[in-house]
């Protein structure tokens, strides 16, 4: 009896001419979606325009009409314009369980604070929040983008995307400069940039006044004249006032353009990949499934993952589950609470989630044997957490064994490992949550360079073997 050496290999040197033009094909789609979409309301709404080209219909409408899902049927839900669901109807009872493939489109950034508008040194500034995970040092001294709603008392929603365009004007977070930094230079890295010192500057030219109405004009308005000067044109621009702000998200962003990395081309640097890039990949496999499955197939988009998936588009709340109840209530023959439950237990969730690759620079941060690579294809991550596994899903191997069979029954290329050395720091995704559901759940996406940064890198060969991980789940897994 023989067996054999085994190592995860890399996807470029056994991929032939076809196969490598097809992903760097993909990576073309996946990049201009990359430099449009750059907050969760903007993957929603690209998400949702494209169920609507591709035949997919408003499960809302169903609902309310009473309308029976018949297989085949292709729906979607918007769920608050920031989370979203797109499902195809399996010709087996739904019962039977879903494949799901699941992601999240929040990504690391800057919110602007509720009042965030004050004049300082004839300048005018935005406060902020940070967003999730973030070095705070990587925020200073490059251009930002801010993308966001306003909404108006009258219910009226404002959109706002400044900073993107050539002709656009960026935005910026000063640091100090290095000949008076001497006590910045000595302090941690944690606490060199402070979160309350992420101003964002918008302006530097005061409010301009006729001499006659100078003489009316009131004392507030002759204390910030700068701050009064930018209210004056966001009032022009947006029809939006300072008051507003109180019922706005807006989100400020790397404002740089994604781009193709290295001489061969091989990598996608840009901003928001974590998780963008599994996102995407989900949308696409799905889409691109031409034969009527017998499950039911879906695709899950959740808010909120960076900051503990928490709040009403978080993967812990009941979105997924009420729009999965909804299906089961249209499709089928009778419907009970059971029906609901057993279609949980037979699901199967691949949390579509980005993973950190070994970086050459800092190879001390990884078990080298259970590491991920560039190039080695998707991950299959059985846990994530910190601590002793502490917040993991840790899936059962009996859904890892499925998987491998259809990965290499379908030419995915993949590998497994964890984030990081044990005890060196650690992570979550949505597995752990859609676990308490009783389905199938496992980390299942792109490795990831500089996560979390304002440019995240990621592999060509890897996105796309994510891509066709999804396909052949979706279709294949029983
Ligand atoms: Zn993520």
């Amino acid at each position: 009896m023989t067996t054999e050496k085994f190592e995860y290999k890399n996807w470029w040197k056994g991929a032939s001419a076809e196969e490598k033009d097809a992903a760097f094909q993909f990576c073309s789609g996946y990049l201009s979606f990359l430099n449009r979409h750059k907050t969760e309301r903007e993957v929603v709404a690209y998400t949702e325009a494209l169920c609507q080209a591709n035949g997919f219909t408003d499960l809302n409408e169903a609902i309310q009409q009473g309308e029976r899902l018949q297989p085949g049927t292709k729906v979607y839900q918007n769920l608050r314009g920031k989370a979203f669901v797109m499902a195809v109807i399996g010709t087996e009872p739904i019962e039977k369980g879903i494949n799901i493939v699941a992601s999240h489109v929040d990504s690391p950034r800057l919110d602007f604070k509720q009042t965030p508008f004050y004049e300082d040194t004839d300048m005018v500034l935005a406060k902020t929040h940070y967003y999730g995970g973030i070095k705070k040092y990587q925020w200073v001294c490059i251009p930002l983008a801010l993308h966001g709603v306003v909404v108006l008392k009258s219910g009226e929603i404002v959109h706002i995307n400044i900073g993107e365009n050539d002709s656009d004007p960026s935005f910026v977070i000063t640091d100090l400069l290095p000949h008076l930094a001497h006590e910045q230079m000595n302090k941690k890295m944690s606490e060199a940039v402070h979160g309350e010192g992420l101003n964002v500057v918008l302006g530097a030219i005061p409010l301009a006044e006729e001499k006659e109405e100078a003489e009316e004009k009131s004392k507030e308005n002759h204390k910030d004249p700068v701050k009064m000067n930018l209210l004056k044109i966001l009032k022009e621009t947006y029809g939006v006032d300072e008051a507003d702000f109180v019922s706005a998200e807006i989100e400020v962003v790397p404002a740089m353009p994604a781009k193709e990395v290295g001489f061969d081309r091989s990598m996608i640097g840009g901003y928001g990949q974590d998780d963008r890039v599994c996102a995407y990949g989900a949308i696409q496999a799905l889409l691109g499934l031409t034969e009527q499955p017998a499950r039911t197939v879906m695709v899950y988009l959740s808010d909120k993952e960076e900051v503990g998936s928490m709040g009403n588009t978080g993967a812990q709340s009941a979105g997924l589950t009420h729009c999965i109840a909804e299906l089961c209530a249209l499709t089928a023959p009778v419907y009970s609470d059971l029906v609901t439950k057993r279609c949980f237990a037979n699901s199967a969730l691949l949390s579509a989630d980005v993973s950190a690759a070994v970086d050459p620079n800092y190879k001390d941060a990884q078990d080298k044997l259970n590491a991920t690579y560039f190039t080695k294809g998707v991950v299959l991550e059985k846990y994530t957490g910190s601590k002793g596994k502490s917040g993991a899903n840790d899936a059962n191997p009996e859904f890892i064994a499925a998987l491998r069979a259809i990965y290499d029954e379908h030419q995915v290329a993949w590998q497994t490992g964890e984030l990081g050395k044990v005890d060196l720091g650690g992570g979550g995704t949505i597995a752990q949550f859609m676990a308490n559901l009783g389905m199938q759940v496992i980390d299942c996406g792109v490795p990831v360079l500089s996560m979390h940064s304002p440019f995240e890198l990621t592999c060509k060969a890897d996105i796309y073997n994510a891509y066709l991980a999804y396909r052949a789940f979706l279709k294949a897994y029983k």
